[in-house]
Order: structure tokens, then sequence, then C-alpha cells
């Protein structure tokens, strides 16, 4: 059973169609990058999976279950937004607790996975730290902390990286990669960034106006791409 399936997923925006019936299997602790130019839909593709837009047309299962009627809170998914706004007066524990206690958890509950949490992201040293005396690694970390208390089947990502300068973005990309291997949770990663893309990808979705141009592993779309778009949003030669 795959983790995450789309089953001929469309997008209307009144008669505007922006996903035009998208198909795609994400297994279990996959990375898959959607890619492709601005405009094409990648954005609101990631957001209808979400629940953020509502689907027009078609499935969305999670774990085998249709969701595409579902409030996103029902998902089970856990969207990390590209600021990782963090509560700076509030230290790491309490940030990542806070989700949990909005929800009413009773504290014990909170305190445990928190703490489980910390252990995955290797923060527990940092607990008692508040946003503005941690990395930028640390930070995107208590961000997607905040996310693990509840258990997400996948993280999603909107071009995490994008407003920052080029030497930080190669740092956050190695530290996103890292975090992927360690977690080994679903990840769905939208860039318009072809390095990005095939440094981080297990399989590459290549996007052109709402539709899936091609799907594959970096080194596929490289070596064999299926025509001129592939091949020159990928940069390699045909
Ligand atoms: P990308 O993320 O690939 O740059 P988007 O998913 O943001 O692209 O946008 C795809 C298309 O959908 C664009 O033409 C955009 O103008 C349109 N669009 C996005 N959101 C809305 C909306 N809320 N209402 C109407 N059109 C939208
Ligand atoms: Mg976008």
């Amino acid at each position: 059973m795959s983790s995450i399936e789309l089953r001929a997923v469309e997008k209307w925006f009144g008669d505007v169609q922006v996903i035009k019936g998208v198909d795609l299997a994400i297994e279990e602790g996959e990375f898959v990058i959607f890619v492709g130019p601005s405009g094409c839909g990648k954005s609101t593709l990631l957001r209808t999976i979400a629940g953020l837009e509502e689907c027009s047309r078609g499935e969305i299962l999670i774990e085998g279950k249709n969701v595409a009627s579902e409030p996103p809170a029902a998902r089970g998914l856990a969207m990390v937004f590209q600021s990782y706004a963090l509560y700076p007066h509030m230290n790491v524990r309490d940030n990542m607790g806070f989700g949990l206690k909005t929800a009413g958890k009773p504290k014990a509950e909170i305190e445990a996975k928190v703490n489980e949490a910390a252990a995955a992201l290797k923060l527990e040293a940092y607990l008692d730290r508040r946003p503005k005396e941690l990395s930028g690694g640390q930070r995107q970390r208590v961000a997607i902390g905040r996310s693990i208390v509840r258990d997400p089947t996948a993280f999603l990502f909107d071009e995490p990286l994008s407003n920052l300068d080029a030497s930080l973005r190669v740092e956050m990309r190695y530290e996103i990669a890292k975090l992927h291997r360690e977690l080994a949770t679903t990840m769905i990663y939208v860039t318009h960034d072809q390095v990005e893309a095939m440094t981080l990808a297990d399989r590459i979705v290549v996007l052109r106006d709402g539709i899936i141009e091609q799907v594959g592993t970096p080194r596929m779309l490289y070596e064999r791409p299926d025509n001129l778009f592939v091949a020159q949003f990928i940069g390699s030669p045909k």
C-alpha cells in the first residue's frame, strides 16, 4: 500500500483548471520532489494534498483511505511552512508542545511526545533554549518537531529554502537530507530549483501546466528524459 496516492486529481479555480488529472503513488518513506516552472501548479497540488485547497475531482488516498473530502486536520499530514515561524518568547520545549497544548492534551502526554520528538531530532540538549539561540538548521528541526509530536504520515514542504541566501541554502539542503535519513518519514517537497531536486529526491515529479510530464529518479530523468521539456528543465542534453 502506498503512503499517499493521487488518482485523477483535478483542481479548478472557478472555470480555470490548474491541475489537470494527476496520478501518482508515493511509497512510505519516499522523498518526492515536485519541480516545474513558476505557475505550473506545484503549490496548488501540494495544498490540495494537504486539504488547504478543495480537491475538485479525483481521489487522494492516505494509507489507503480516500481523504479528498476530509479537512486538513483529519489527513495526518504536516505542512512545514517557509518561515518556520517559531514563537520567539518560548523555549524549544514549549514551541514543540504548543500545538498539543492548544489541542487540550494532558501535560504528561505533551511532555512524553516532546521528549520523543527531541530525541528523534537530536534536540535534547536545546530544549531550554529560545529560537534566537539556535542555528538555522536547529530552528528548522524545531519547526518540524512541532509537527512530529502529532505523528504525521508525511511532511509537506513548499519551497522551504527559497528565501535564504545561497550558502545557507546549501547548508539547509544538507540538513533536510540528513533529517530525511534519520526520520525515514515520507516527504513531499516543492521547489523550482533543479539542483535542489536532483540532490534531495528519491523521485522527481516534473510538472508542466498542471500535468505530470515525467516521474523518475534523478538519474533516470537526467539520462532518459521523455521529452525536450524534461531534458531542458533537468539540464541534460538530448
Ligand atoms: P507554482 O507553485 O508552480 O508556481 P501555483 O500552484 O501557485 O504554481 O499556481 C498555479 C496556477 O494557479 C497559477 O496560474 C496561479 O495563478 C493559479 N492559482 C493559484 N492559486 C489560485 C487561487 N487561489 N485562485 C485562482 N488561481 C490560482
Ligand atoms: Mg509555488
